[in-house]
């Protein structure tokens, strides 16, 4: 590879201009626009990495993703070495590190793959006329989402607040473009700027190190995202329809964290599901398709509605009796409520930064309607600890289980933990995963330890209370209370 970086580089006319690659969240090399129109325009490519500060730009960056981040700057790091160039990171205010960056390198132009969270359309909408008037050619390219948010209308020409006639058009508006392969080599600068060291940059929690039980789930960066997609294909895929609701089995892909950060595009994973043999029922690989979507229809939302994070979509739920219950939240957070469900996925949450979906909205549910606590808080540790943590999918979800979403589930649709867990973990393997101390209760119980005679409880070495602790809230009471506040809400 690098013998190839060289040929390239004598091949370089002294007249090729230089370009500053600005890579954000889409940390690869394949598939990715910007960079192959700067490879065929025949650019000296210097490629950058900025850390902006705290609410600005990527938007606040959670500890578990930071952790993630590290890794995949490492990661995109190699891939850009193999083909002869360097990674240059650099930390502040966007338009400050491009402006010194292009006075060190002489750059004329800048590109990059376009983002849709509010902070960074805020900021990348002022550093382009802002570069442009200082004589600097900006160029922005699609990338990170199916389709854009302004690409797809109604048919009154507004904006969609309803999922499923959003799908319709998205799959009705013909397949996304055909992912563009990886460079083979990339054009150097005359000199190389220098770089921040990312080991400077703190990412990686130290004392304590929380992140152990990451190492052995991922292995962030592009290699990582290509390795997860090809072994859900070849195991998870079929049967997903049916089983990827069921968190004790492998029949998700696990992709998330891969596409919040860009390490592979959305549109190479749909692309992944076209042409698959006859022995795939495409009622699996559309409904993974329809899941993906999600992705997108969440980013359509928060376009058009860009505090999904912080205001209720719905205005109604802004006079919502939320309660102030420190206590309660933290016993939440550390998977300590009694019910083994919500504590299993807390826990998963914690010790792997991830959780399965459908144990996302149970636990969702159990916060905000059976211990009353305002969305947002959930939404904000979600932010902290997941390492898909995604500003579009995370709102416009927890907005969703609220009820006060734009296609919100209703807020009488409570999920019970008891009979959620007793459905879809009926054998109580993803329990016994993450709550090893009700690892030798009987299936009957595995959900309901409050529930178990005393010497089934001592039977399995569980002492309510002590070695597990009882439930925080009655559910039946609770959701009797959720209702109550829900319906003051209707009469007001
Ligand atoms: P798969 O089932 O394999 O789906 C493939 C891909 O489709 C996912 O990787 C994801 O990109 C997308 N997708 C699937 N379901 C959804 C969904 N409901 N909404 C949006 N995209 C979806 N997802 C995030 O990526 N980041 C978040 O911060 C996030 N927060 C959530 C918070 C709550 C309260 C809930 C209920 C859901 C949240 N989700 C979030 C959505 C969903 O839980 C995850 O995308 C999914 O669990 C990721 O696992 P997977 O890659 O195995 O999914």
């Amino acid at each position: 590879m690098a013998l190839k970086a060289n040929e390239e580089e004598q091949r370089m006319p002294q007249s090729a201009k230089t370009l500053i690659l600005w890579f954000r969240k889409d940390l690869r090399i394949s598939d990715h626009a910007a960079l192959a129109t700067a490879v065929d325009e025949g650019f000296r490519i210097v490629p950058l990495y900025i850390r902006e500060p705290e609410h600005a730009g990527t938007g606040p960056l959670g500890a578990a993703q930071a952790w993630w981040l590290h890794h995949s700057l490492e990661a995109l790091s190699a891939s850009l070495d193999a083909l002869g160039a360097s990674l240059v990171l650099r930390s502040g205010a966007a338009d400050a590190a491009l402006s010194d960056l292009i006075t060190e390198t002489g750059a004329s132009a800048v590109f990059w793959n376009r983002r849709y969270d509010p902070s960074g359309i805020s900021v990348d909408k002022a550093l382009k006329a802002k570069l442009i008037a200082d004589g600097i050619e900006v160029r922005t390219f699609a990338g990170q989402i199916l389709h854009e948010p302004t690409k797809l209308k109604t048919g009154a020409g507004g904006h969609f607040r309803v999922y499923t006639p959003f799908w319709k058009a998205l799959d009705g508006s013909g397949e996304p473009p055909e992912p563009i392969p990886a460079p083979k080599a990339l054009p150097a600068p005359e000199h190389w700027p220098k770089s921040e060291k990312l080991s400077d940059w703190d990412l990686l929690p130290t004392k304590p190190n929380w992140a152990k039980g990451f190492e052995s789930e991922w292995q962030p960066g592009e290699d990582g995202a290509r390795k997860r997609l090809a072994d859900f294909i070849a195991s998870g895929l079929k049967g997903y329809r049916t089983r990827r609701d069921f968190p004790g089995e492998a029949h998700v892909s696990m992709l998330s964290p891969h596409l919040a950060l860009g390490e592979i595009s959305p549109a190479s994973v749909w692309h992944a599901t076209r042409g698959l043999s006859d022995s795939y029922s495409s009622e699996d690989y559309i409904h993974f398709r329809k899941e993906l979507v999600w992705r997108d229809f969440s980013y359509h939302l928060l376009f058009h509605f860009p505090d999904l994070a912080t205001k209720n979509w719905n205005t109604k739920f802004d006079a919502f009796p939320w309660r102030h219950a420190p206590d309660l939240l933290e016993k939440w957070r550390k998977g300590q409520t009694g019910y083994p469900i919500i504590d299993a996925g807390m826990r998963q949450l914690w010790q792997t930064g991830f959780m399965h979906n459908r144990v996302r909205m149970i636990v969702a549910s159990f916060l905000i309607k059976d211990l009353l606590i305002d969305w947002r808080e959930g939404e904000r540790w979600f932010r902290d600890t997941l390492v898909d943590a995604d500003p579009a999918s995370n709102a416009a979800s927890w907005q969703w289980v609220a009820g006060s979403g734009a296609d919100a589930a209703p807020f009488f649709r409570i999920f019970n933990p008891i009979s959620q867990g007793e459905k879809f973990d009926p054998e109580g393997a993803y329990v016994r995963r993450f709550v090893p101390e009700l690892k030798a209760m009987p299936d009957k119980f595995i959900h309901k330890p409050f529930d178990a005679p005393f010497a089934v409880l001592k039977e399995a070495g569980v002492s309510l209370g002590k070695t597990y602790p009882q439930p925080i809230v009655d559910h039946g009471k609770a959701r009797d209370a959720a209702m109550a506040a829900f319906q003051g809400l209707k009469t007001e």
